[in-house]
């Protein structure tokens, strides 16, 4: 079967009553015939029949060993980190996600964990920076807002030899774009707020591993963690998935639409699509993608924060909003928003400036979103306008 008939029928109809939409088992603990004799389930902390649809959903589409669902995608990313001891060390993308960051370098920090932030997008780089003590090599692919693309396939093969697990953050792409445990990744981590779920109401988080070892020692910490994804939002994620495939693709096409017109703009400086071929990584996108994902950014040749404010004040269609991955689409400048906790020599050595813009393309029509951002970008001709307000 082709994916989208697959990711349909690959939810399961309720064997008790018939349901076609996934039930919600809004109960924490599951009554047993005599100790230990039971339907599968003791207690919703460690497993829900409507979480466990949406686990095995995830697993599936990734192609993974099992899969796990979390409150959040920083509690996927916890129960993931605490597969680590102190002394061990991580090997990052450079421009990691805030939240990430967050967790790195102000969190497991304290608890003797050291990370080393590398340019993963030169696979070369990755080797040189290994250490006795690395543990795990994060990726995002691609990063966000500058939409670097680092090689998993290349990088897993180091990582095999090295005897390192691979985590890959696939937020961004979703198993529609790439399958990174196909591609070799040990680890694949997804805020299912963003893509999956889709439709910008749900917060959640899913992990999904490659061998049994893995799986063990992750619902080990999702149970003890606790940081579970409780029935409703569950079945809220089921249900954004099942329209995964019509979205993306939309979105997708939207996005390279929009990025073409973007970089013929005379007040754009930089475009970044991995979809465009003058995409610094656009090779190997085109080898590990199926598409090129909704996500654009872009930056202005008057590089200034000033300049960014006044364009994403203007947008009407574009919701100024953090978060991306939704239905509608929307805009931020990463700078003072998504990116303001990420220290600035930090932010400039990772390529993010001052003007960049980031877009989440939605399913609208692209000749209005297109419309839309050269109404905004012209009022970069009347610089005159309302009072702009930087908070720091
Ligand atoms: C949003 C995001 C996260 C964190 O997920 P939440 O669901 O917001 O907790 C992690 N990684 C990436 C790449 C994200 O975009």
């Amino acid at each position: 079967m082709k994916t989208a008939t697959q990711l349909i029928h690959s939810i399961p109809i309720d064997e008790l009553t018939g349901a076609i939409s996934v039930p919600i088992y809004q109960s924490s603990t599951f009554v047993q015939e005599s100790p230990g004799i039971n339907k599968g389930f003791e207690f919703s902390r460690a497993n829900n029949p409507t979480r466990k649809v949406l686990e095995d959903l995830i697993c599936n589409l990734e192609e993974g060993y099992a899969g796990f669902g979390f409150a959040s995608g920083m509690a996927a990313i916890d129960a993931v980190l605490k597969l680590l001891k102190t002394g061990d060390e991580i090997m990052a993308v450079e421009d990691t996600y805030g939240g990430i960051f967050q967790a790195f370098n102000h969190m497991f920090d304290r608890f003797g964990i050291k990370v080393n932030y590398v340019d993963t997008s030169n696979t070369d780089k990755v080797l040189a920076n290994i250490t006795p003590n690395t543990r795990i090599i994060w990726l995002e692919s691609p990063t966000n807002p500058t939409l670097k693309i680092s090689d998993i396939k290349s990088i897993s093969k180091i990582a095999k030899q090295h005897n390192i697990l691979l985590v890959v953050d696939n937020t961004l792409s979703t198993p529609l774009v790439q399958q990174p445990i196909v591609l070799g990744a040990d680890i694949v981590i997804h805020s299912a707020s963003k893509y999956l779920a889709g439709h910008t109401d749900v917060i959640a988080g899913l992990v999904v591993v490659n061998n049994k070892s893995l799986a063990d020692q992750i619902r080990f910490n999702q149970n003890v963690s606790g940081g579970i994804l409780s029935p409703f939002e569950a079945w809220l994620t089921v249900r954004g998935i099942e329209t995964l495939c019509l979205r993306l693709e939309k979105q997708c096409s939207n996005a390279m639409t929009v990025a073409t017109w973007l970089a013929a703009h005379p007040a754009v400086d930089k475009v970044f699509y991995p979809g465009l071929a003058t995409h610094k990584n656009h090779h190997i996108a085109r080898k590990q993608q199926k598409y090129y994902g909704a996500m654009v950014s872009f930056s202005l040749k008057n590089d200034n924060i000033k300049n960014a404010i006044r364009i994403v004040n203007a947008t009407k269609l574009f919701k100024l909003a953090e978060s991306f991955g939704g239905v509608k689409s929307m805009l931020n400048h990463p700078a003072t928003m998504t990116h303001r906790v990420i220290p600035e020599d930090f932010r400039k050595k990772a390529g993010l400036q001052d003007s960049c813009i980031r877009l989440s393309v939605g399913i609208e029509d692209a000749e209005d979103l297109i419309n839309d951002l050269k109404q905004a970008l012209e009022k970069l001709n009347h610089p005159a306008g309302k009072q702009i307000t930087i908070l720091q």
